[in-house]
């Protein structure tokens, strides 16, 4: 069942410390303002150095946990957050990741130190969110073994079960209006600007009513795998999401 009206999840990408401070601070005033219930994933031990916009934040931690306790649901988003592996991804959206490729041994281990790093700050990851869309079935091996049975990730319109975890969706990297489904907004918090903070403002003072949590997702939905119509129109939504990076790639290419 597709629920209608469309429904909409939020979340923040590549959480840490040195997030860019101006930019978050316009996220936050979103969440409290709207009262949103995101999902907040947190890179556990960041060592990307593109993620370095700020000096570390002594109160990070407590932000994250004053947002949990609020209702918002906790992601793991990466280890490092180094995406230096090159090899296909179940999504397969981008060619470089961090998990994607990786020895099932090493993956399990990252996860289970990104859990701990996590837990050892106070707080409850519930939820899998791959840096760069990149993840394979070793993954999904490792996290059903840490005790992680979410991931945020696919073009369905509806959560489902593929691979032993429960998949809620993440489509939209901008507000949209859509009839039905249940849609999550990516929003990261490093290079939001301030037009796209004025447009979810917008979006959101006409449709706060629509905007869920995860654990509302949860509670209504009991997700089974996809019908083969919901199969192909997640699989048409991903080839067009992949359409224009395989159009600058070969505009590369060609210039090379
Ligand atoms: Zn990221």
């Amino acid at each position: 069942m597709i629920p209608e009206p469309a429904q909409y999840l939020l979340r923040f990408d590549d959480l840490c410390p040195t997030v860019s401070a101006a930019r978050w601070q316009r996220c936050r005033e979103l969440i409290e303002e709207f009262r949103l219930k995101p999902i907040l994933a947190i890179i556990p031990d960041n060592q990307d150095p593109d993620l370095l916009h700020s000096p570390p934040d002594p109160k990070f931690w407590d932000q994250m946990r004053a947002l949990e306790s609020r209702g918002a649901a906790v992601g793991l988003h990466g280890y490092h957050h180094l995406c230096q592996s090159r090899a296909r991804s179940l999504l397969g959206l981008h060619r470089h990741s961090e998990f994607a490729g990786i020895s099932a041994g090493k993956q399990r281990l990252w996860i289970h130190e990104g859990l701990r790093i996590l837990r050892s700050q106070g707080l409850t990851p519930r939820i899998w969110v791959a840096p760069r869309h990149g993840f394979d079935r070793q993954t999904l091996g490792a996290l059903r073994a840490e005790g992680v049975f979410l991931v945020s990730d696919g073009f369905a319109r509806v959560p489902f079960l593929r691979g032993g975890v429960t998949w809620i969706p993440q489509q939209l990297w901008a507000p949209a209006e859509k009839p039905e489904g249940i849609w999550t907004i990516c929003i990261h918090a490093n290079t939001v600007h301030r037009s796209q903070i004025a447009a979810l403002r917008t979006f959101l003072a006409d449709h706060s009513a629509q905007c869920t949590s995860i654990q509302q997702v949860l509670l209504r939905f009991q997700p089974t795998t996809l019908t083969l119509a919901e199969r192909v129109y997640a699989s048409i939504a991903l080839r067009r999401r992949k359409l224009p990076h395989a159009i600058r790639r070969s505009r590369r290419l060609a210039r090379s």
